[in-house]
């Protein structure tokens, strides 16, 4: 019988969570934890982290998970590590739902780095007014840059103060659309953006908002990741699920 884990926390998660209820596929959706009041699903969902790649195996051994679904963020590498190493652990299949990367189209004006330090490092001297958004957990890495203005969308309100000098942020959580974010970049003066290259619909708005615009933006390259089997739409996923039998159910 299948039973499926989905890793979750993205619009394309929310997506997939629907379309396997849809379809009547029994599965559990997991969030990390990290904001305050997720999005509720049509699954049966838990919260917070397994307890590393040892945590992992133990879930899906005591779950009866038969196939897992990375639906993460592509920038989420440490838990995707993880589902790498415990689905090889424990022979239960595992497909990454992965969104193709962003490429810069007629208009855009892209440059890419590496990782969130090489986009820090890439500021310019002057200062700017900058939209940076690369969520909350990596905002330190600009403290070096404390000329610019920042402007940072956060799911939830910070609880502290916030690692950079000038810096506001505004709460709100995606996916967004064209006019909502050309009436955030204008409202607040933007003239440069500072974003990673996640790829689908829910964080796409704020690149076409910069090309209709006229402003730079500094694109950070996703993690590399070991090798895995991926997707890149719901309906793929579907189809794998329906053709692929974990090893201790083969036979029966
Ligand atoms: P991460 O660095 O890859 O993961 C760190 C740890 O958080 C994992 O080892 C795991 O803890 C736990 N974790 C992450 N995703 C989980 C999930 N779906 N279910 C249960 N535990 C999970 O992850 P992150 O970059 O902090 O992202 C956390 C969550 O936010 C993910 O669900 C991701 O899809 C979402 N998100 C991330 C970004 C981003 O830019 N990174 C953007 C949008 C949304 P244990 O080791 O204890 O199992």
């Amino acid at each position: 019988m299948t039973r499926a884990l989905l890793l979750g926390g993205t619009t394309e998660a929310s997506l997939m969570a629907r379309a396997l209820a849809e379809a009547g596929i029994e599965a559990v959706f997991s969030y990390a934890g990290r904001t305050g009041a997720p999005r509720a699903q049509p699954l049966l969902t838990r919260v917070g982290g397994f307890g590393g790649v040892a945590g992992l195996v133990a879930y899906l051994r005591a779950e009866g998970i038969s196939h897992v679904i990375d639906a993460t963020h592509p920038f989420a590498a440490g838990m995707s590590r993880n589902a790498i190493a415990a689905c090889a652990e424990t022979g239960v299949p595992l497909i990454a739902l992965e969104r193709a990367p962003w490429a810069a189209g007629e208009g855009d004006d892209w440059t890419h780095v590496p990782d969130i330090p090489a986009a820090a490092a890439a500021l310019p001297v002057e200062a700017e007014r900058v939209f940076l958004a690369i969520g909350r957990m990596h905002l330190a890495d600009f403290a070096g840059q404390p000329q610019h203005h920042y402007l940072l969308r956060l799911v939830d309100a910070p609880e502290g103060p916030l690692p950079l000098p000038q810096a506001e942020a505004v709460i709100a959580s995606g996916p967004f659309t064209l006019e909502e974010d050309l009436a955030l970049l204008r409202g607040h003066r933007i003239q440069r953006i500072v974003a990673k290259n996640a790829g689908g619909v829910g964080a796409r708005a704020k690149l076409d908002a910069a090309r209709a615009l006229g402003l730079p933006v500094l694109l950070i390259d996703r993690p590399a990741l070991p090798a895995r089997a991926t997707a890149e739409t719901g309906d793929a996923v579907l189809h794998w699920l329906a053709h692929t039998t974990p090893p201790a159910l083969r036979g029966v």
